[in-house]
């Protein structure tokens, strides 16, 4: 794909996609595979024209509160697993309250409270939704939940206190490869609960893992089974080991397949929120995730907070900058700029 296109080829094949023309398993694996950098900044550059017919030059941005990294789970990727031992926190109700009187001052579109599946509040659902509301509360903006898989009682309870979107990625479509990165967890019960969300009328997010696949068609299925739930938003997330956990010696690559497979998304799934996080390889992995297509950006941390990230990540590096006036500066710099916060409600009740 894209050998011998020229740039006015490449426009055209852009306005194909805007159109409603759909891309092949054999298209997506002739992108999966190719190394050749003029390819692959093909890629981009399509990518990029097609975000740009649907957002223009404007960003979304979410900033992140990890408010509990305690979880009942073991999922074999992950730093938090229960197994692990680490040194947790749960934020107090007033703890988070504090934090919120930061991000009310900033440039956000969104809160993004995320947890592990923390007993504490997966028992008794209303003190998570005592935190929503006091996050409504305090910043008075869109709200997202990632509090893993809760049943329809809890989700209306959220919904009802002023959650608007849900967080709750799947990882992977291939069951076999699910079955080993989230170990005795629910392949259906996962899909369940973000449908029961959709259905509620929340905007939904999932996403998939990638450098854990065992091969191409693996990937490919994940990016065919993203379509499962309608989702709003699609994210994809490069693995990275994590100590203390079964994965902790896989070999990975870098982030560039991360960079194609944003790419990839945004050609199969031309209107949809396509995030450049800040957690892997904090600002200038946004620019380069930004350049592949993506159209929000995730994971911004107040520049006074010392909050988990997602991924345990060489901190120094990934920390530094993850604050709006950062981004903004450099969201700038590449001829972009944060959207207006009416945009992005507007895309909420789509
Ligand atoms: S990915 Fe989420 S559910 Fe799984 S162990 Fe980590 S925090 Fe828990």
């Amino acid at each position: 794909m894209f050998e011998n296109m020229d740039n006015k080829d490449l426009d055209s094949y852009a306005d194909q996609i805007i159109a409603g023309s759909q891309l092949s398993d054999d298209d997506i694996r002739s992108l999966l595979e190719t190394e050749s950098p003029e390819i692959i900044d093909k890629l981009h550059y399509v990518a990029r024209r097609i975000r740009d017919h649907f957002f223009g030059n404007k960003v979304f941005m979410y900033s992140f509160v990890y408010f509990s990294t305690y979880c009942k789970n073991k999922c074999a990727f992950c730093y938090y697993r229960n197994s692990n031992d680490i040194e947790r926190y749960r934020l107090s109700n007033e703890d988070i309250r504090q934090i919120c009187k930061v991000i009310k001052t900033e440039d956000v579109h969104m809160v993004d409270l995320t947890m592990g599946e923390d007993p504490y509040f997966h028992d008794k659902p209303e003190r998570l939704a005592e935190v929503v509301k006091i996050v409504k509360e305090e910043v008075g903006k869109p709200i997202m939940v990632s509090p893993g898989v809760v049943d329809e009682n809890t989700l209306k309870m959220l919904k009802d206190n002023g959650a608007n979107f849900l967080a709750l990625y799947q990882e992977t479509y291939d069951m076999e490869l699910y079955k080993q990165l989230r170990v005795d967890q629910s392949f259906e019960g996962r899909i369940n609960s973000r449908n029961h969300a959709k259905q509620m009328g929340y905007s939904v997010e999932d996403g998939m893992l990638t450098e854990v696949e065992p091969d191409m068609e693996s990937t490919i299925i994940s990016l065919r089974g993203l379509a499962t739930s309608n989702p709003d938003m699609v994210r994809v997330m490069t693995f990275l080991p994590q100590q203390g956990t079964p994965l902790e010696g896989k070999e990975i690559r870098d982030c560039a397949s991360e960079l194609k497979i944003i790419s990839i998304l945004r050609l199969l799934y031309p209107e949809k929120l396509i995030p450049a996080s800040l957690d892997l390889e904090g600002i200038d992995g946004m620019v380069h995730r930004l350049n592949a297509g993506a159209n929000v950006v995730t994971s911004i941390i107040s520049s006074n907070s010392s909050l988990e990230g997602v991924v345990n990540y060489d901190r120094e590096h990934a920390e530094r900058d993850r604050d709006v006036k950062s981004v903004v500066a450099r969201l700038k710099t590449m001829g972009m700029e944060p959207a207006e916060q009416s945009e992005f409600e507007k895309l909420l009740g789509r």
